[in-house]
């Protein structure tokens, strides 16, 4: 059994991990400080193999016994969010990522970086290999996250080769599925619950930009793959469902899924919003023998049912 430790493991991707974790017999600990997490999301995991720290990881952290893996999940995903807090998200993920890999080295232990697709900014390259190096407006509302994801990425590569740390990173595309929180603001959800509820759908800008959505069990088992890849393999390789919808695409479909009779209204494109995105991952493929298996249709439907459960509409 290894132990492993979970940052971010309250929030949506972070939870799901941890109970795949538990699920395969692993001892997990979660560490969150509980900024955009929930403690909801772990109530189903009483299990003897799982406990949480409270703890914010700009901090150092601190534990006392062994851990083979370390996962680093902990930052703010949401854009309204992490345009609300800049300089914390940045902190995050510079300070966080330096803490966790001075632990990682200290338990010489392998440590996996959740980094985004964001990185690439505002492709002119498509779909994005992870050879294509962005373009991201550096000075920009957007850059708390994009530029910090890749100042983590940057001290991860600089901890190999400094330190020959264990790492790995990936670049996740748009995932979704149970366990969003149903108020912060990324589009799956909004849409939903908006339909559910009969209200107007914020379409951001004209609706023609597009996103390729991947479901939370896909990403998982691609996260699980790669920290569990050979040891030469450090990445960044990207995860995410190679199919593109325009987010118009996206609200006729949940539309149509939950029998809505909500109607569209356009709202503003928010400052530095990317046009396109989608994953090139033929890396993953190979190294991973992973793709996704949920496509959009089926991953809609559970997510419709679980928020129809969360929210009792
Ligand atoms: P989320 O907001 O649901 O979860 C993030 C978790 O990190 C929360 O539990 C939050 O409380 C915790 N956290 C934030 N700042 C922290 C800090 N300073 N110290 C300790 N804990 C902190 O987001 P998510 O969608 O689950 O994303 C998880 C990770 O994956 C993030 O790093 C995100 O950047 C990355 N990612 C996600 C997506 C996606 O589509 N969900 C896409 C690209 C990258
Ligand atoms: N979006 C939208 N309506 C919403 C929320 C988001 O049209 O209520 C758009 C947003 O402008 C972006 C896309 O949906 O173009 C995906 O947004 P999200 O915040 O989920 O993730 P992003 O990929 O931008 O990080």
């Amino acid at each position: 059994m290894k132990t492993i430790l979970v940052c971010g493991g309250a929030g949506f991707l972070g939870s799901n991990l941890c109970s795949y974790l538990v699920n395969k017999g692993e001892r997990v600990i979660c560490a969150d400080n509980f900024s955009t997490g929930n403690m909801n999301n772990l109530k189903d995991l009483d299990s003897s193999l799982f406990s949480i720290i409270e703890h914010d990881i700009t901090e150092p952290l601190r534990i006392d016994e062994s851990i083979d893996e370390i996962y680093n999940l902990a930052s703010i995903a949401s854009p309204p969010l992490y345009l609300e807090r800049p300089i914390y998200t940045f902190k995050t993920n510079v300070l966080g990522a330096l803490n966790l890999l001075e632990l990682a080295n200290e338990k010489d232990a392998r440590i996996l970086q959740t980094s985004t697709s964001e990185v690439y900014g505002e492709p002119l390259e498509h779909p994005q290999r992870e050879t294509y190096r962005g373009n991201v407006n550096p000075i920009g509302v957007r850059a708390c996250y994009d530029e910090g994801k890749r100042a983590a990425e940057t001290l991860f590569f600089d901890f190999n080769r400094t330190y020959s740390t264990k790492i790995k990173v990936v670049r996740i595309f748009n995932a979704y599925g149970p366990n969003m929180e149903p108020y912060d603001g990324r589009v799956v959800s909004n849409f939903i619950i908006q339909s559910l509820k009969g209200e107007d759908i914020t379409v951001y800008g004209d609706g023609k930009q597009t996103r390729s959505f991947c479901y939370v069990d896909d990403m998982i088992e691609g996260l699980y793959r790669m920290m569990n890849s050979r040891e030469e393999l450090l990445g960044p390789v990207n995860l995410g469902n190679p199919n593109e919808f325009t987010i118009l695409d996206l609200a006729q479909k949940i539309i149509e899924k939950t029998n809505s009779e909500s109607e569209l209204v356009f709202c503003p494109l928010p400052t530095d919003d990317p046009t396109q995105r989608k994953p090139d991952i033929s890396l993953a493929k190979s190294e991973l023998d992973w793709e996704p298996k949920i496509e959009l249709d089926e991953g809609l439907d559970k997510t419709i049912e679980y928020y129809s459960n969360l929210l009792n509409i």
